[in-house]
């Protein structure tokens, strides 16, 4: 590691941003677990995120880019790298396009409280899914059997060879918490949305009525956790079976692994009951998997995404 020695210093000069060092990423992940970052940034616009990225491959030192933090455990070792967090926020509304363009640090809540203030519908589903838009695009994030897949014109990324790129819909996948940047992880920038003129008053309503679902379902908003932590797995005909109801089959409920433990409410929720590991929740997980396995012979598949300390987008 004696090359990155002054590594600050090197991406000081070459980007003009500070970073700090030594940054415990339990503040940054919903989970409230993870060891420090060597470095960490925060950036709050577009061409900091692209200097940034550009910067840190330049040099040669390994990096992560992070949303809002709410579907990553962060390792118990933390980062050995740079972990850039995304604040770079920014919405606009196209007529023309009919569509809404995102900077990728938007926060989903505030994407559709502008849909909801302008009387644009379309993306009432992702009321009270937190985090960014860059990591919605990047998982496909949904629900109430939508995604935001199905709204994307448009996805504006950043190439590993730092070129700016717009890609459609057919050149992303999207699946089931799937797009193709899970396999080469290109830095999203911002997204266009389709949407249409509805009626406000419907709109409020089926929000209001999502919003009532999820709070009957989920872990209160302070309870950490990083969301449904398996996908619902889908079986050969195309039908989806909830993992909650297969783990809760399998026995998973009160299940626990030191502060790590299956939540009461929805035993597809690992939940930190404070203090937890990461390693406890991973083997809590592969617990979890294995009970799963061993009563119904499907196997679980993580919709939560551990990032080792080495982790890399160089
Ligand atoms: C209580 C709760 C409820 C939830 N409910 C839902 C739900 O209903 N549906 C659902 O789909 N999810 C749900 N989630 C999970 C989470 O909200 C989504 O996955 C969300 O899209 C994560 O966004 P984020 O900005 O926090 O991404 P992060 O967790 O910060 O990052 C996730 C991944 O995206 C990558 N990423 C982020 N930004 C970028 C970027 N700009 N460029 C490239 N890669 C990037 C990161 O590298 C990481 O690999 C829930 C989570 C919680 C805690």
């Amino acid at each position: 590691m004696k090359e990155f020695q002054d590594f600050d210093r090197a991406f000081l000069e070459e980007t003009g941003l500070s970073l700090t060092s030594k940054v415990s990423l339990a503040e940054y992940s919903s989970f409230r677990i993870g060891g420090p970052a060597d470095y960490f940034l925060e950036v709050r616009s577009l061409s900091d995120l692209a200097l940034a990225v550009k910067s840190a491959r330049k040099l040669g030192f390994p990096f992560y880019v992070i949303g809002g933090g709410y579907n990553i455990l962060f390792d118990d070792a933390g980062y050995r790298g740079l972990v850039i967090r995304n604040s770079a926020a920014g919405l606009q509304y196209l007529p023309e396009k009919g569509s809404l363009e995102a900077a990728s640090g938007t926060r989903l809540s505030d994407l559709v409280s502008l849909a909801l203030k302008e009387g644009l519908t379309g993306l009432e589903f992702l009321a009270g899914i937190p985090g960014t838009v860059g990591g919605a695009v990047f998982g496909n994030a949904g629900a109430f059997g939508q995604a935001i897949g199905d709204r994307v014109a448009e996805v504006t990324v950043l190439s590993g060879e730092g070129q700016e790129r717009a890609l459609g819909p057919e050149e992303l996948h999207f699946g089931y918490r799937y797009s193709s940047l899970k396999k080469d992880h290109k830095i999203i920038l911002k997204a266009s949305l389709k949407v249409e003129p509805g009626s406000r008053a419907e709109m409020l309503k089926t929000v209001e009525d999502y919003l009532n679902q999820r709070a009957r379902k989920h872990p209160p908003g302070e309870v950490p956790c990083a969301g449904s932590y398996f996908k619902n797995p889908v079986l050969p005909g195309g039908r989806k079976i909830p993992a909650g109801q297969l783990l809760e089959q399998a026995g998973a409920r009160g299940m626990r692994v030191g502060q790590a433990a299956v939540y009461k409410g929805h035993c597809n929720f690992i939940i930190n009951l404070g203090g937890a590991t990461a390693r406890q929740v991973l083997t809590l997980a592969a617990e979890l998997k294995e009970k799963v396995w061993q009563t119904s012979g499907i196997r679980l598949e993580e919709e939560v995404i551990f990032v080792p300390a080495d982790a890399s987008m160089l």
